[in-house]
């Protein structure tokens, strides 16, 4: 009888993979994703909205104006390059939103429906729009990778297969709720978004790029940011290092990436 459950529970979750097989945007990495971009967009709107209401919006208009005028510009060319090339299935469940928040914390995340926050903190080490392009372009490239379904998918896929080796038929697998608090539960006041895998935070960085190309920032100024940020770190790490470890083989393969990217400018 545990041998029956166990293949016929292989059998579901060797369908659901198949089923959820699908490609990244730029790079074309195959992934599962499990999740709708509705299911991912509607938990998110949840968890920002939780977030904002406990955020205090920066007093400074010119750094807020900043910050949205490079997010907006960057959506924007996105928006326009995906549409020439036939893939806007990438911005499905994209609501782009760009706030800066006060807090000396050196941070930034970006929730997978595209709702984007920088924190006062992280703004010492992008005083030009270009750096900012650095940080918005990573950001945005995890939402439109859909790196946050794809983490819950694994996640899910884990638990299935653990139950299955432990052979525990009456263990709950997690809700689909629980995953996202898991991964995106921006419970404190300043919110905790998990980090990315090191593949995750790799491609992110190789299509940030990309898009700052498209937008028609400087390339080249990724490496001088990843570089200042490492050179901050020590014994007060910022929390964006802490979750976007800053090391020599992570620069090395932005600068690889940037000739790549420079395919893209004037598209
Ligand atoms: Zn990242």
């Amino acid at each position: 009888m545990k041998r029956n459950f166990k293949w016929i529970a292989y059998a579901v979750v060797a369908v659901m993979v198949t089923i959820g097989c699908s490609s990244v945007a730029f790079t074309g990495r195959k992934r599962v994703l499990l999740y709708s971009d509705s299911q991912i967009s509607s938990l998110s709107d949840q968890s920002y909205q939780e977030f904002m209401t406990k955020a205090k919006l920066s007093t400074n208009k010119q750094m807020q104006a900043a910050v949205q005028e490079v997010g907006r510009k960057m959506t924007v060319a996105l928006e326009k390059y995906l549409t020439s090339v036939g893939a806007t299935h990438y911005l499905q469940g994209l609501k782009w939103d760009f706030q800066l928040v006060q807090s000396e914390e050196v941070n930034a995340f970006c929730l997978p429906n595209g709702k984007i926050v920088f924190y006062e903190g992280i703004m010492k080490f992008t005083n030009t729009p270009d750096y900012i392009a650095v940080v918005m372009g990573h950001e945005i490239a995890h939402a439109v990778a859909q790196h946050g379904n794809e983490r819950m998918s694994q996640q899910n896929l884990m638990s299935m297969a653990g139950s299955l080796l432990s052979s525990v038929a009456g263990r709950k697998s997690d809700t689909t709720q629980a995953l996202f608090e898991i991964a995106f539960g921006l419970g404190g006041q300043l919110g905790v978004v998990l980090p990315y895998s090191r593949k995750h935070e790799y491609e992110a960085d190789r299509i940030g790029l990309i898009i700052m190309a498209i937008a028609g920032y400087d390339v080249d100024k990724a490496p001088i940011f990843w570089q200042a940020m490492s050179a901050k770190g020590g014994p007060t790490i910022p929390e964006f290092l802490s979750t976007h470890p800053s090391d020599e083989n992570r620069i090395k393969k932005i600068i690889e990436a940037i000739p790549d990217a420079k395919a893209y400018i004037g598209k």
